[in-house]
């Protein structure tokens, strides 16, 4: 299996490269964010519960997003690899996904950290909010304290990674395309 870790903060890029990655190598694209959404907008247990947290911007709670997390991967056993976009967003979601992969006889691949500054990632944010419809985007409080969480709890995940020797650092400034090219050839340099 090709299984890769899309990281970055809030506005990097995750989601927009990931349709790319998954469309050359074939993989199950699993975005807890949009997964989140999806239950909000169906108004599920899950959805009310993650709503109260990603309103104001902070992380749903970990053993839940962990168990979403399995429960989706365990769907998609004979898939030829994952893109993991917006998961793990702490250390506990990354010792997790290893011990979720480690039982499946599998590994995390790579971890592609996408570099994007922080006036970048306010501009970007607020030009989604126009599109989106997403009301953790509309709100620069919001936004806020979503880059600050990113900072706080998140960028750790970089060192964890680090550690085990598989974070590979992208410059995520640039166009879409730009930025593409740089991510295939990291990919493609694993093989
Ligand atoms: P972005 O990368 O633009 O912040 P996402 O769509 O990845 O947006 O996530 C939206 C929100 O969903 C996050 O701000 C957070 O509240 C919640 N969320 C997503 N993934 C996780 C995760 N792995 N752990 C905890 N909360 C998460």
């Amino acid at each position: 299996m090709l299984n890769i870790v899309l990281f970055g903060p809030p506005g990097a890029g995750k989601g927009t490269q990931s349709e790319r990655l998954i469309a050359e190598f074939s993989l199950v694209h699993l975005s807890t964010g949009d997964i989140f959404r999806l239950n909000m907008k169906n108004e599920t247990d899950l959805g009310q519960l993650a709503k109260s947290y990603i309103q104001k911007g902070q992380l749903v709670p970990d053993e839940v997003t962990i168990n979403m997390l399995k429960a989706e991967v365990q769907k998609n056993e004979s898939a030829r690899g994952f893109i993991f976009d917006g998961f793990p967003r702490t250390n506990a979601q990354a010792k997790a996904l290893d011990n979720l992969m480690n039982g499946m006889g599998e590994s995390i691949s790579t971890m592609i950290s996408l570099e994007v500054d922080e006036i970048e990632l306010r501009n970007r944010l607020t030009e989604r909010a126009k599109v989106s419809g997403r009301a953790d985007d509309a709100d620069p409080a919001v936004i806020q304290n979503r880059i600050d969480v990113y900072r706080k709890e998140t960028a750790p995940v970089k060192d964890y990674y680090s550690s085990q020797e598989k974070c590979v650092m992208i410059d995520g400034m640039g166009t879409i395309d730009e930025i593409t090219e740089r991510i295939f050839a990291a990919v493609k340099n694993l093989k």
